[in-house]
């Protein structure tokens, strides 16, 4: 699945293990299994939507990506060459290729800077330009999100969200980077205000030559802007297809019951649709259920198998993968989902777990 000739991006095997530290002495008595052997890539010029409930590790993955944080193991290769233990003095040409947009638009831009030094010093940091060729840059590109070079000396809090998350997509577009990793970045916006910045962003990749990576946790908005999506389950990839396949055609019964929640526009389509409330919490990432992480919450699970056996992620359509054992039964109606009582993941004593 990972060999793409097109391949911008590469990820293999990738964990995350963030360590519990306890006691005085702060000894490591286990660890966060934020992600957990993910494979996948991108390909240039592809938008992938990552999807999956608070906590599910999707944050985590793209942090690595860009390296803001350093996998435990496995590869991540970018452009052809392999970033994943690279230390920040080789990495530092690299971030410019490699950009972040963050959820909170509030919280992601210095308060007391002036939008205008905001967006110009990663040109500064990285030495591009003198002081007018970066205004100028700043200028075009304060137009080019939809605000004006006049904003150049005000201050963030001038500006509403949406706008502030329009500064936000200037600065990652300052060093014109190859990748954007964009972690929810309309979840803290209105609705009206989403479909605005989902809008530019989606205009902005041809002309920018852009490559995303949209984290989301929720299908709906990751719906018109991805060409294919890979939804995320106590961080192991459980189901990865092109966009309309998986909307069309879910497989895993995660995604199922996740694109049930989803609001249908047609009134009479959504009074008789069905949605699926998952039983229980998502399990600890620290102590994550055996074999199929979902068994615990899954309406469909089985005796035995889904307990004892991990799924494998399996070619089940053109570009479709999907982790579970029983996908095709599940899709032909041959097994039928249980009103269960979530089974209860093994006990174990609290632990302040980083988010992921
Ligand atoms: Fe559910 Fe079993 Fe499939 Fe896991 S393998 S998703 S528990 S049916």
């Amino acid at each position: 699945m990972t060999e793409n000739d097109g391949a911008l991006l590469e990820i293999r095997q990738l964990k995350k293990w963030f360590p519990i530290h306890k006691g005085f002495m702060r000894r490591v008595s286990g660890h966060v299994h934020a992600v957990d052997d993910v494979s996948l890539s991108l390909a240039k010029g592809e938008t992938l939507g990552l999807v999956g409930e608070s906590g599910c590790g999707k944050s985590t993955l793209g942090r690595c990506v860009v390296r803001l944080l350093a996998p435990t193991s496995g590869e991540i290769v970018f452009d052809g060459q392999s970033i994943g233990q690279l230390r920040s003095r080789a990495l530092r040409p690299l971030r410019r290729q490699m950009q972040m947009i963050f959820q909170d638009p509030y919280a992601s831009l210095n308060p007391r800077k002036r939008v205008g030094t905001i967006i110009s010093d990663p040109m500064k940091i990285h030495g591009i330009g003198d002081r007018q060729e970066r205004k100028k840059k700043v200028e075009e590109l304060l137009e080019t999100v939809g605000l004006s070079p006049e904003h150049y000396n005000r201050f963030p809090h001038e500006f509403s969200g949406g706008q502030r998350q329009r500064i936000g997509v200037a600065r990652a577009l300052a060093l014109r980077p190859k990748l954007i990793v964009a972690d929810e970045p309309v979840s803290a916006l209105d609705v009206s205000i989403q479909a605005q910045v989902l809008n530019l962003l989606e205009s902005l990749q041809t002309g920018f030559d852009l490559t995303y990576m949209f984290i989301a946790h929720d299908l709906a908005v990751v719906r018109h802007i991805s060409d294919r999506i890979a939804v995320m389950y106590l961080g192991v990839i459980v189901e990865i297809s092109p966009a309309e396949a998986l909307y069309d055609n879910p497989l895993h019964p995660y995604t199922i019951s996740l694109l049930s929640a989803v609001p249908i526009p047609d009134p009479d389509v959504e009074a008789k649709r069905e949605t699926i409330l998952l039983p229980g919490e998502l399990p600890s990432p620290a102590n994550p259920p055996a074999a199929c992480r979902f068994h615990t919450r899954c309406p469909y699970v089985q005796p035995t198998r889904c307990t004892t056996e991990v799924p494998e992620l399996r070619k089940l359509g053109d570009g479709h993968f999907v982790a579970c054992h029983w996908a095709e039964k599940i899709k032909a109606g041959a097994i039928e989902p249980i009103e269960s009582t979530p089974i209860e993941p093994e006990r174990q004593d609290p632990v302040e777990a980083p988010s992921a």
